[in-house]
C-alpha cells in the first residue's frame, strides 16, 4: 500500500511507473525487479567500478525524482539506495541482497536521495542492533522500563493542566537510557508494540491510584508510535487495558504525530473516531513538521496540536519560525484546537509564545521530566517561585 503525502493510494500506477524509468537507465540483459512494497532490486552485470556505479546511482536517483503526473496531480518519488558488489560483499545472491539491504537502510538515515555503498561496519552495527533487541525484550519482562512525567502548563493561570508520560529504560550496566537509544530499536522489531501496551496500562494504573488515593488528577499524554497506531489489535487492546484497569477515559491523550496520522487518511480517521468513542483525547505531536492543510485537519477529530520543539527554539530570531508558529495558532482557533508548544527553555520563548495567543506550553523552564509516579500538580512551577 503506498499513500502520496496527502494520503492518497497510488500503488500500482506509481509502481509502474518507477519500473519503467529504471528500465530505461539500463541495459538489456540488466535484471530490474521489485521486491516487494516500494523496493526494487538492480541486477548489474560488469557494471565497472565504484565511481562508474556512484554515477550511474545517482543518475538514476535524479530520473526517479522527475514529478510523475497522476490523477491530475504531480507526485515527487524520492529515492533510497544500497550498493554491494560481488563479490566483494557477498559470495551468494542473498548474501548480496542482505547486504544491500543494510546499505539501504544506512541511506535512509542519511536522509532523502541518498546512494550508500555496503562497508563491513554496517553488519557490526546490525548485530549490535540485535543485541539491542535482546535486551529490549528482557527489559520488557523484568520491570527495567520507568516512566518520567513531565509537565505541561497554562501560561495564563500558571498551572500544570496535564502531564506527558515519557519511557525511560534503566538499564543495568549502561544506566538511564532514553527513548532516542532505543525506541528505533524497538520500532525496527516490533518490541514496540508490547512496550507501548506496557506504557499504556502503567500510566492507567499511576491514574487510578491517585483516585483512590483521592490525589489532584489531570490528564497524562502519553506518545503512540506509528506502529502501535497501525496494528490491527491497536483498538481492542486499547479498550481491554481500560476496562480492566478502570480508568477514566477523558484523563487519557494519545499523542501522535503528524507524519503518522497523513500516512493514509482514511483509516487513521476511522482508529481516530474509535477512539474517541472510546472517550481518549488526541493530540497530533510535532505538528508543523508534515504537510497538513487546514483542509486536511478539519477532517480529523483531534483536540490538540503540539507545536514541535524546532520551531520554539529560535523563535526569538528566526522570523520564518515565528510566522509559522502564529499561522499554527490562528489555525487552531479556527478549528477551536487547544495548541501546546513544545520545548520552552526560557522566559523569552515563553513571552513571544503567550504574545502570539498561545496558552499552554511544555518544556525545560517549567519542568523537566521526573522519572517516578504521576506527580501531584502543585510543586513544578520554578518561575513562580519568586
Ligand atoms: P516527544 O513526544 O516530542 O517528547 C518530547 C521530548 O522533548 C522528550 O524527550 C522531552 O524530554 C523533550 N523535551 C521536553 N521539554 C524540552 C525542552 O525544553 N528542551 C529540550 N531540548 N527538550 C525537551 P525524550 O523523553 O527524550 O523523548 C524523545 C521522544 O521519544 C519523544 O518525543 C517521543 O517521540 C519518543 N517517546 C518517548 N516516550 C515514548 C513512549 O512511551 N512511546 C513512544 N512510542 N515514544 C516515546
Ligand atoms: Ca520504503
Ligand atoms: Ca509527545
Ligand atoms: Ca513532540
Amino acid at each position: 500500500r503506498i499513500n502520496d503525502s496527502m494520503g492518497h493510494e497510488v500503488g500500482d500506477q506509481l509502481l509502474v511507473e518507477v519500473a519503467n524509468r529504471l528500465r530505461g537507465q539500463v541495459r538489456a540483459n540488466d535484471i530490474v525487479a521489485r521486491l516487494g512494497g516500494d523496493e526494487f532490486a538492480v541486477v548489474l552485470r560488469n557494471s565497472g567500478g565504484r565511481h562508474d556505479l556512484l554515477g550511474l546511482a545517482e543518475k538514476v536517483v535524479a530520473v526517479l525524482g522527475r514529478p510523475v503526473r497522476l490523477n491530475g496531480r504531480d507526485l515527487v518519488i524520492s529515492t533510497s539506495m544500497g550498493i554491494t558488489q560481488a563479490p566483494h560483499d557477498g559470495d551468494s545472491a542473498s548474501q548480496l541482497l542482505r547486504n544491500a539491504d543494510l546499505a539501504l537502510y544506512a541511506s535512509k538515515r542519511r536522509g532523502k536521495n541518498c546512494v550508500e555503498f555496503f562497508n563491513i561496519d554496517m553488519q557490526r552495527e546490525a548485530s549490535q542492533l540485535m543485541q539491542l533487541e535482546e535486551d529490549l525484550r528482557h527489559a520488557l519482562s523484568s520491570r527495567q522500563l520507568a516512566l518520567a512525567f513531565q509537565p505541561i502548563v497554562n501560561i495564563e493561570q500558571d498551572r500544570v493542566v496535564a502531564f506527558e508520560a515519557l519511557v525511560r529504560w534503566q538499564h543495568p550496566e549502561q544506566g538511564l537510557l532514553m527513548p532516542g537509544h532505543f525506541i528505533p530499536a524497538a520500532e525496527q522489531s516490533g518490541l514496540i508494540i508490547p512496550l507501548g501496551f506496557w506504557v499504556l496500562r502503567s500510566v492507567c494504573q499511576g491514574l487510578v491510584a491517585r483516585i483512590e488515593a483521592q490525589r489532584d488528577l489531570v490528564p497524562v499524554a502519553l506518545n503512540i508510535s506509528p506502529q502501535q497506531f497501525r496494528d490491527k489489535h491497536f483498538m481492542t487492546e486499547v479498550a481491554a487495558i481500560l476496562r480492566e484497569t478502570g480508568v477514566p477515559p477523558d484523563l487519557l491523550e494519545f499523542e501522535i504525530t503528524e507524519s503518522t496520522l497523513m500516512d493514509n487518511l482514511d483509516a487513521t480517521i476511522a482508529i481516530l473516531n474509535a477512539l474517541k468513542g472510546l472517550g481518549i483525547r488526541i493530540s497530533i505531536d510535532d505538528f508543523g513538521t508534515g504537510y497538513s492543510s487546514l483542509a486536511l485537519l478539519k477532517q480529523l477529530p483531534v483536540d490538540t496540536l503540539k507545536i514541535d520543539r524546532c520551531f520554539v527554539k529560535d523563535i526569538g530570531e528566526n522570523e520564518e519560525d515565528r510566522q509559522i508558529i502564529q499561522a499554527v495558532i490562528a489555525m487552531s482557533a479556527q478549528l477551536d484546537l487547544d495548541v501546546i508548544a513544545e520545548g520552552v527553555e526560557t522566559v523569552a520563548q515563553r513571552d513571544l509564545l503567550h504574545a502570539f495567543g498561545c496558552r499552554q506550553v511544555q518544556g525545560y523552564f517549567y519542568g523537566r521530566p521526573v522519572i517516578g509516579a504521576i506527580p501531584d500538580t502543585g510543586r513544578l512551577l520554578p518561575h513562580t517561585a519568586d
